[in-house]
């Protein structure tokens, strides 16, 4: 028996890396399939048996995660996917230039949600018509995603600015790549890499029209720094159960909101609502609160679907995956404001 990594998915299977051996398919062992429903996601760390006279290794253990990317599942939108685990940071990855607000905070809430630090990591910098403009930029950001998310801008045409990115990524951690097909991010890895790593330029990404993955996601190390791993585009970023992370990732409306007379104030129409107050005082944004509303009533929606679901499978409330996720969630506290359940 070994300890490895699931560092890939290959069609469904995870593939395994043990050491400096070659990276090899496995299968879940049938003890594990009937016990847990955990299945192994890129960067689980899991205890494999490699038998004898066969190609594929045994997955026998999952180790709980530190962390772990949960979205919606596409599919099937009454329950949650896992699409990476055991990382260290999120770093967001939007164009410097057209910059998408909403898909930006979209992201940040996805990225606060798995509880690790979280970067901004601005593309395409050259495309930006001068300096002050992306300094301007730059500071549009650091301001809607406050003060616990660093904000960085690189450009291929200047590969140096690659190299405060690599601060993010220190030997021995995986960071998360979140962020749209057609950003960057291959590019960012193969500069980060110095070599050829990852195909750029090309849809690689179903999006809808037919056109569908070929080259599949995998942890990627970068020589000298600690490995990254790419996330699918915004599109199939459903939220999950992310009210911690609609907090972290909207410190300014929570600043106020932790002062609201009713603690599950909706900023509405309730009465002592501080944050409608700081909005007609023109200390907070209004397009700031209909974005964390709309946020919020999304995983509202779904939970309310979700529970739907359970009551037509006659099961109870609280189901397994959520008290599981209330135990993964005190151990992974890090780097996150003062948000208020
Ligand atoms: P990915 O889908 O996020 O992996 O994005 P890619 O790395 O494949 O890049 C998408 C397109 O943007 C490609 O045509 C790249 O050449 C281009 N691109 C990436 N980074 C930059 C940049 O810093 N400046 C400019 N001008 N183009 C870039
Ligand atoms: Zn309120």
């Amino acid at each position: 028996m070994a300890r490895g990594r699931v560092i890939k998915l290959d069609r469904g299977y995870p593939l395994v890396k043990v050491g400096q051996m070659d990276p090899f398919r496995c299968e879940h062992s049938t003890a594990l399939v009937k016990s847990e429903r955990v299945r192994s996601v890129i960067g689980d760390f899991v205890d494999v048996a490699l038998p004898h006279g066969h190609d594929n290794g045994i997955i026998l253990s999952i180790e709980p995660r530190s962390s772990q990317f949960v979205r919606r599942d596409p599919a099937e939108r009454t329950s949650s996917q896992v699409l990476a685990a055991n990382f260290e940071r999120v770093i967001v990855v939007e164009p410097a230039v057209d910059l998408n607000v909403k898909r930006l905070e979209r992201e940040l809430v996805l990225a606060h949600e798995a509880g690790v630090a979280v970067s901004v990591l601005l593309t395409k910098a050259d495309l930006v018509s001068d300096a002050a403009e992306l300094a301007a930029v730059e500071q549009r950001v650091r301001d809607l995603a406050g003060g616990s998310v660093e904000v960085l801008s690189m450009s291929t045409e200047r590969p140096e600015t690659v190299e405060a990115v690599r601060a993010w990524i220190p030997e021995g951690t995986l960071s998360v790549l979140l962020g749209k097909s057609g950003v960057g991010k291959s590019s960012l890895v193969n500069l980060l890499a110095g070599k050829h790593v990852m195909e750029t330029g090309s849809v690689r990404e179903g999006d809808g029209k037919g056109r569908h993955t070929t080259v599949s996601r995998a942890i990627v190390p970068i020589p000298g720094a600690g490995d990254v791993v790419d996330m699918p585009g915004v599109r199939g970023l459903g939220l999950w159960d992310a009210d911690e992370g609609i907090e972290a990732a909207f410190p300014d409306v929570a600043a106020f909101s932790s002062q609201c007379r009713f603690r599950d104030c909706r900023h509405e129409a309730e009465p002592g609502c501080a944050v409608r107050a700081a909005v007609e005082r023109g200390e907070l944004a209004s397009v700031r609160v209909e974005s964390y509303r709309a946020l919020k009533d999304e995983v509202d929606q779904m939970r309310r679907k979700r529970e739907e679901a359970r009551q037509m499978r006659g099961e109870k409330a609280s189901d397994q995956r959520d008290s599981r996720k209330g135990a993964f969630r005190a151990r992974s506290r890090y780097n996150r404001g003062s948000a208020r359940r």
